[in-house]
């Protein structure tokens, strides 16, 4: 029977594959077929050109210069932050840090929470569908100072039991943190129903969304968590750039993370008093080509919209998702009712790194295989890892067809 193809002309239209040069290449003499998003996305030519455009005119140290150049790129970098203000909705530019990624953003949240707040006996709440970028700052938090970790569960369909979280906090939690988006699950997590239970005992709440805001749009006004950590380079960004929102309030509480240029107010040997948020989190030289690639970035997805981006993504994992399940042996981890463009699975027992190599040898489809930095949710699951497809803007339903074709092929060499 004929596949009845759904509709999504909408972003057809756009010519968004003719944007990104690199999807012009062949992987293995194929097309390449670029499923692999969730790990990093590629870049469109208006960011590889707000690059190349910042060292052929604009490149200078930012901040502490007071000629023409300097200037430039100091104006140029603010107005950037001023474009993530808007596109998360936080209330002040203040309250958002540049870092290089979600893992630095959690490192300094951890570390400079656990500094303020955490003393032994003390406990942090994380869940069993974490990332390590999300697990191990903490760890080393709670260790640091005799605290305890606790982690919320999760159903077999890859849901958070959110209903537990209740009779898990008790009077010595201090903080939860929780991804937006599984990485490996795709499940989208109800912030706002964890964050207005956390606050209904006076905890703060982070969400890690490295994989949340590729793919949806985020208010952290309307979520209300007190931090949300996410990295460019998964929404069509440069590497080495990523961003720590913040309510101001915490952020003025928590002490600096890194001592350095920029983040001082006025050093002597006898004492340093420390800068103005956010500053006083952006110790040395920032990466200005990134943070300005992030701008760029933003603009691209804005122009694109949240609802037309989500209403594609959703397409591709509706359809590949129907077609994977047509196919032999399939078992997909991840069944939320609450998904996003993440698709991870395993065939008749055959070890996901034989199935990645021969997609990419044979079809030129690039996905990802292991344990997706989530070796606790593989241990849930009782598997050493899963094959990952992931969806951007730019993936196609043809693509879908290439990856399944692909994956019935190598299945047969194997
Ligand atoms: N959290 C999640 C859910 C992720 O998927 C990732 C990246 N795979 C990270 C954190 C870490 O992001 P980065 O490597 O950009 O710091």
């Amino acid at each position: 029977m004929q596949n009845v193809r759904p509709n999504i002309s909408i972003i057809s239209k756009m010519n968004i594959r003719e944007q990104f040069p690199i999807l012009k290449i062949t992987a293995n003499g194929k097309p390449l077929v670029y499923l692999d998003n969730g790990a990093t996305t590629q870049k469109p030519q208006c960011v590889i050109d707000r690059i190349v455009k910042y060292y052929t005119e604009e490149n200078s140290n930012i901040h502490r210069g007071t000629h023409y150049l300097s200037e430039l790129s100091t104006q140029a970098f603010e107005h950037s932050r001023d474009t993530v203000a808007k596109f998360i909705n936080a209330g002040k530019r203040e309250e958002i840090v540049f870092t290089k990624g979600t893992t630095d953003s959690i490192n300094l949240v951890a570390d400079t929470f656990s500094t303020r707040y955490l003393a032994e006996g003390d406990e942090v709440i994380v869940t069993q569908l974490e990332h390590h970028s999300n697990i191990v700052p903490w760890q080393i938090a709670c260790e640091k100072k005799g605290a305890v970790l606790k982690v919320l569960p999760i159903t077999e369909k890859g849901d958070l039991m959110v209903e537990k979280l209740p009779e898990l906090m008790t009077d010595r939690t201090r903080i939860i943190a929780f991804a937006h988006v599984s990485n490996v699950l795709g499940t989208i997590n109800p912030v706002k129903d964890i964050v207005a239970i956390a606050h209904s005992r006076g905890i703060p709440v982070l969400v890690d969304g490295a994989q949340g805001i590729p793919h949806i749009k985020v208010d952290v006004q309307e979520l209300d968590c007190d931090f949300y950590c996410f990295s460019g380079h998964k929404m069509y960004a440069p590497m080495g750039v990523g961003v720590l929102y913040g309510k101001e309030k915490w952020l003025n509480d928590l002490p600096p993370y890194q001592g350095g240029g920029e983040m001082i107010g006025t050093v002597t040997f006898a004492r340093t008093t420390y800068n103005d948020l956010p500053y006083k989190f952006e110790a040395g030289t920032p990466n200005v080509e990134a943070v300005l690639g992030l701008e760029t970035a933003i603009d691209f997805m804005d122009n694109i919209g949240y609802d037309a981006i989500m209403r594609h993504e959703n397409e591709l994992l509706k359809y590949c998702t129907e077609e994977l399940k047509k196919t032999d042996g399939v078992r997909i981890y991840g069944e939320s009712e609450f998904k996003s463009g993440v698709i991870s699975f395993l065939i008749n027992g055959i070890h996901p790194f034989d199935v990645g190599t021969l997609l990419d040898k044979i079809s030129g489809v690039a996905v990802r295989t292991g344990h997706h930095c989530a070796e606790p949710l593989m241990d849930f699951y009782g598997i050493p890892g899963t094959v990952r497809a992931s969806f951007a803007v730019y993936n196609t339903l043809e693509e879908v067809d290439v990856f399944i074709s692909g994956l019935k092929k190598a299945v047969m060499m194997l």
